[in-house]
């Protein structure tokens, strides 16, 4: 019987550059699946249907919420975000390790749901640089940027219920213990057991 994959859940506030350091994950390596999000938010300039986000209406993401179509979502800004179960579920069955980037309130959810996951929270060295790199992106007008900041500093406050926090001082950094903390994991011997019994019994 094939090992389950492991469900990898990446968090930390809005302008931490968590899709910067997944981008730069899965570039180096094909070995994680990426689990593509559902939202209601308007696509940006460059952005691609399926690829970044599949992008809904109000009206089409509440059926998949009725439909229990999701692993978790959160209102996020105005807009919905939300990881489809189907995709998760289907990969960690084939042994699979299943990648999320998402906000804080769908990570505790996610957290309640598949507990066995390993949530990792990345922050920013400090709130003036994250003010800094929301304003530098220039994807958000000034009201949504001061939500987006307000927004911050309660979900800093959550660190707490995660199991590993990364500081996003320098990308290569990040990504160098984030996948580190994805080894380690593979090795606990809670994991690696079962192999071994296995092998004993055959
Ligand atoms: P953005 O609008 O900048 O693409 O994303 C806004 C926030 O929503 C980011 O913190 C991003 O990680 C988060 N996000 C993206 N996909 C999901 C999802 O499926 N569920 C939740 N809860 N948050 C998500």
């Amino acid at each position: 019987m094939t090992q389950r994959g492991l469900l990898i859940v990446l968090s930390g506030p809005s302008g931490v550059g968590k899709g910067t350091v997944r981008a730069k994950i899965f570039e180096k390596s094909q070995k994680f699946s990426y689990s593509i999000s559902a939202t209601t938010r308007k696509k940006r300039v460059g952005e691609e249907d399926g690829k970044d986000y599949f992008f809904k209406t109000r009206e089409e993401f509440e059926e998949m919420i009725n439909n229990e179509d999701l692993l978790e979502y959160a209102e996020y800004v105005g807009n919905y975000y939300g990881t489809p179960l189907s995709y998760v579920e289907e990969q960690l069955a084939n042994g699979r390790d299943v990648f999320l980037e998402i906000e804080v309130q769908g990570a505790l959810k996610v957290r309640e749901k598949m507990p066995e996951g390993i949530f990792i929270f990345l922050t920013p060295p400090n709130l003036e640089e994250l003010y800094n790199r929301i304003v530098c992106r220039g994807t958000d007008a000034s009201d949504v940027i001061e939500k987006r900041m307000l927004k911050a500093k309660e979900e800093l406050e959550l660190i707490t219920l995660y199991d590993y926090a990364v500081v996003n001082d320098q990308v290569d950094e990040a990504v160098r213990k984030i996948e580190a903390i994805i080894e380690s994991e593979h090795l606990k011997v809670s994991r690696v057991l079962g192999t071994i019994k296995k092998e004993v019994e055959d």
